[in-house]
């Protein structure tokens, strides 16, 4: 339930050698064992891609993978992040005076924004600290959100180091905000389906107020995602900034044309919402309004009425200032075919059609071609990726994440994993010199996970 806390239960008996050995490493650093474990999951998403921050529905499921944070309460006032992994350095700052570097973040940044986040959301003037030692499983920047899964295990060590009880839907909403201090404008499904995630399901997840719908997916229904290993950190590049800007001005344009108060629109949603007619009616009206060829900035700075100045203030963000030129009918025309395609399958799920695997799987394609043609988020490597999927048996797949890089995802019958894995490994990685040594964790079938939780031994 969104409005419950995280649930606080016994470190699971398949985890223990897991925490064991992070038992043991925090014992070598702090002298004591950590008083408690807090785990948060990546996520893979199945359809929606890039379309949260334009206000629409999007359909995640948690992975098993996480992060797993071993702490206690630190009695300095301070903040100490020590990694399992040596190539993360330990950090140690003030509880009460930090700063999060935008940009090119350290890997304790992403940890400094949840305890930042909630901080803020409790206003308290006395804090704990705490000690930690980090692991973590999911691959990073390969698009399954290990960034988010990180902000909100430290989030939730902050809340518990404290005794600071916050709902889900609570730390959802302040770990989507907390995150943007490291300079992405990522939209909330991330946060979400980490505190949200139930076993076995996957969710509709809906923004604005946030909420979750549980979406049972049809029996015999496997999930197989293989990385690319094409590394894009979203916080190091502008690429997913141009996007949102994009966006922010095709809304504006679009809502310009049909004579609505456009600086009252932010999102494509937004457009929607005020001309009140579906989204079939939506890409028909892209398709009407506005031009492939890419605007100018002076074409953008025309219709809307505005200077140079005006629209850097009213649309563009940091980064995106010294943009030129902007694609607003091919992103348009994602968003709204994107937003589309969820509700289907969502419907399909609902349906339990005889035919659902096949019709996911068309969706799933269809969501690929958009992100590849339209988006143009996607990497050659990964595309090679998605095809091989699909010729190695599976039903359908796609990009999922942000792109540029990072994973795929495939819907197949369960009982053609194996078959799935053995193609996929013999024609990608195997190969490959560079990519051989990495196909265990880059290459799994997964199911779909349980939600943010507190462990004690
Ligand atoms: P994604 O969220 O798709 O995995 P991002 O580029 O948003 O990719 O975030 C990746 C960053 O998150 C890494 O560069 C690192 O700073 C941080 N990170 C992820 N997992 C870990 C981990 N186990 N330990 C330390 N930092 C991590
Ligand atoms: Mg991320």
């Amino acid at each position: 339930m969104a409005d419950h806390p995280v649930s606080v239960g016994k470190v699971q008996e398949a985890e223990s050698e897991r925490y064991g050995k992070l038992r043991s490493k925090f014992h070598e650093r702090f002298g004591h064992d950590p008083v408690f474990y807090a785990r948060a999951p990546g996520r893979v998403n199945l359809i929606g891609e890039h379309i949260d921050y334009c206000g629409y529905a999007v359909l995640p499921m948690a992975i098993e993978q996480d992060i797993v944070l071993a702490a206690s309460p630190n009695i300095d006032n301070e903040i100490v992040l020590i990694n399992m992994d040596p190539q993360y350095t330990e950090f140690t700052c003030s509880v009460e005076n930090f700063t999060i570097t935008k940009g090119d973040p350290q890997w304790y940044n992403y940890a400094l924004c949840g305890v930042r986040g909630v901080m803020e959301k409790v206003g308290a003037n006395v804090v704990k600290g705490f000690n930690a030692v980090v692991e973590g499983r999911i691959p990073r920047s390969a698009g399954l959100s290990s960034s988010s899964a990180l902000v909100c295990a430290a989030a939730i060590t902050m809340a518990h180091t404290n005794g600071w009880k916050l709902s889900k839907k609570t730390l959802s909403e302040l770990c989507a905000h907390c995150e943007r201090y490291i300079g992405t404008e990522g939209g909330g499904m991330d946060q979400a389906i980490s505190f949200m995630a139930n076993h076995g399901m996957a969710k509709l997840i809906e923004f604005n107020p946030l909420r979750s719908v549980d979406v049972h997916l049809p029996q015999g229904a496997a999930f197989v995602v293989s990385n690319s290993l094409v590394e894009h950190n979203k916080a190091g590049v502008s690429d997913f900034n141009i996007r949102v800007t994009e966006c922010r001005l095709a809304a504006q344009v679009l809502a310009k044309t049909q004579g609505l108060p456009w600086r009252e629109i932010r999102r494509l949603v937004d457009v929607q919402d005020k001309l009140e007619v579906s989204l079939e009616k939506m890409v028909i009206l892209v398709a009407d309004k506005l031009h492939e060829e890419p605007y100018t900035k002076e074409e953008v700075c025309q219709v809307l009425e505005v200077t140079e100045e005006e629209l850097a203030a009213t649309s563009l963000n940091p980064s995106t200032q010294e943009l030129t030129s902007f694609k607003l009918f091919q992103r348009a025309t994602h968003v709204y075919s994107e937003a589309n395609r969820v509700m289907q399958f969502k419907m399909v799920c609902e349906e339990r059609r005889p035919d659902a695997l096949e019709q996911l799987g068309r969706l799933m394609d269809a969501s690929h071609a958009s992100c590849r043609d339209m988006y143009e988020c996607s990497h050659p490597d990964l595309d090679k990726l998605v095809k091989l999927c699909r010729d190695a048996g599976a039903r359908g797949s796609r990009m999922t994440g942000a792109g540029w890089g990072g994973c795929c995802v495939s819907i197949v019958e369960a009982s053609r994993v194996m078959t799935l894995l053995t193609k996929v490994r013999d024609g990608y990685y195997s190969p490959d010199p560079a990519r051989a040594p990495h196909t265990k964790e880059a290459l799994f079938g997964t199911q779909p996970g349980g939600g943010a939780a507190i462990y004690v031994d």
